[in-house]
């Protein structure tokens, strides 16, 4: 890593440690992240992550980006995934697609520490996104949108939704989608949910309740929306996983210091041979995460067409070590780890949710043997 990118680990672990750590606690279990906390975190650019210098962003690199989000995670993963998804997925198609008037005053909106969500998935369809329902009805230069989202992180806080709508027929499935923003605002209803892990993300159902939304807030063009939808997640996937790799680091840690103090049997835990077995197993499978979601970040950096491969790689990747890295802690910790005093306890629930958010395991081996077969690209 550059220089740059280890100062910016550096600033970024002070203040999770300092500011975000002491509260990660209580944001699980209240689940809600405290006003102050969220302003200070979008003071420092944490929701604008890949916001260009000149809308008044950060401009970070997605390398960055992921270190931010790691850096974050690791503390909270409420506040991580909130970065990831407000920061980067939110940000790349009103960046890549947007008019210069949508760039300017959304993208406006997130460096002066306001909140994205992404609002894609549906109560009838996560996995297939092409059939989701929520329609956006023409009416002279407006939309009219009815329909509702689910399981939309950061929703409760959120001050846009970049919404996937159907503009086409039901059986017109991918070719009749088109991204919509709409603001917060009395048409839109956001119910929080009671989930089990990154408690304090602000998941909620989003309901919009005939939301006429001005014709100029459609990115791109229209009934384009699932491919820009798709190429934000090549992204997102990447970002995501960081908040993977951030849970993996605090529950290694938290295991490896507990090995060296609890004693059994006359000597510490570390010194049992099958310890030392799931100590090593958890560095490795650390490592290998690491590795693997940095190498997605820089094809994704160098443009590379295979970036989808990737991307889907590293998340499914991040996704079952995490589960695995988190249950060895566990095991470690034994029964104070099963308690709600352990940190573990709260990670364990945390990394359950990699394998289904962002794209379950099934979706991303879906998208690796397209790539196999040459059926999807980067652009
Ligand atoms: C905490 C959290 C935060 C989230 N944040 C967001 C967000 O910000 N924005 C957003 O839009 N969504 C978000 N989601 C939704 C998430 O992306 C979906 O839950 C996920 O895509 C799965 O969709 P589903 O829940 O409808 O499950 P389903 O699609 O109904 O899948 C159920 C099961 O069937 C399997 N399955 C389905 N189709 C296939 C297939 N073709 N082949 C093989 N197996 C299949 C799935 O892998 C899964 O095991 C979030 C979810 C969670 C839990």
């Amino acid at each position: 890593m550059s220089q740059g990118i280890e100062v910016l680990r550096r600033s970024v672990r002070e203040f999770a440690e300092t500011e975000v750590k002491p509260l990660a606690k209580i944001i699980d279990e209240e689940n809600i992240i405290p006003e102050d906390l969220l302003k200070r975190a979008g003071g420092m650019g944490f929701f604008a992550l890949r916001v260009p210098e000149e809308y008044g962003g950060p401009g970070l690199s997605l390398t960055e980006s992921v270190v931010v989000v790691e850096e974050l995670s690791r503390a909270s993963s409420a506040l991580g995934v909130i970065s990831a998804v407000s920061g980067s997925t939110a940000v790349y198609p009103i960046l890549t697609y947007g008019s210069g008037e949508l760039k300017e005053k959304y993208l406006g909106i997130l460096a002066r520490g306001g909140v994205a969500a992404f609002a894609l998935t549906e109560p009838c369809c996560g996995t297939d996104a092409a059939a989701i329902t929520t329609r956006a009805v023409k009416d002279g230069d407006e939309y009219v949108v009815t329909g509702e989202k689910i399981f939309i992180t950061g929703a409760s806080y959120a001050d846009f939704f970049l919404t996937a709508v159907r503009t086409g027929r039901p059986e017109d499935r991918h070719r009749g989608i088109s991204l919509l923003i709409i603001d917060k605002g009395p048409c839109v209803e956001v119910s929080k949910l009671e989930m089990m892990g990154y408690r304090g993300s602000g998941t909620s159902a989003v309901r919009f309740d005939e939301c006429r939304v001005p014709a100029e807030n459609l990115v791109g063009e229209e009934n384009r929306g699932f491919k820009y939808l798709m190429m934000a997640l090549n992204e997102g996937r990447i970002v995501a996983s960081a908040t993977g790799l951030g849970i993996m680091e605090a529950a290694f840690e938290e295991a490896l210091r507990y090995s060296q103090e609890r004693t059994s049997m006359g000597k510490p835990i570390i010194e049992h041979q099958m310890v030392q077995y799931m100590i090593a197993e958890m560095a490795m499978l650390l490592e290998a995460t690491r590795l693997l979601i940095y190498e997605a970040a820089r094809r994704f950096e160098e443009k590379d067409p295979e970036v989808p491969r990737y991307s889907s790689m590293a998340k499914l990747h991040t996704a079952k070590a995490g589960v695995e890295l988190v249950r060895m802690a566990m095991q470690i910790l034994g029964g104070i780890g099963y308690s709600k005093d352990s940190v573990v306890e709260r990670l364990y629930r945390d990394a359950k949710m990699l394998e289904i958010g962002d794209g379950t395991n099934e979706a991303q081996r879906i998208v690796i043997v397209k790539s196999l077969l040459g059926r999807v690209r980067a652009a």
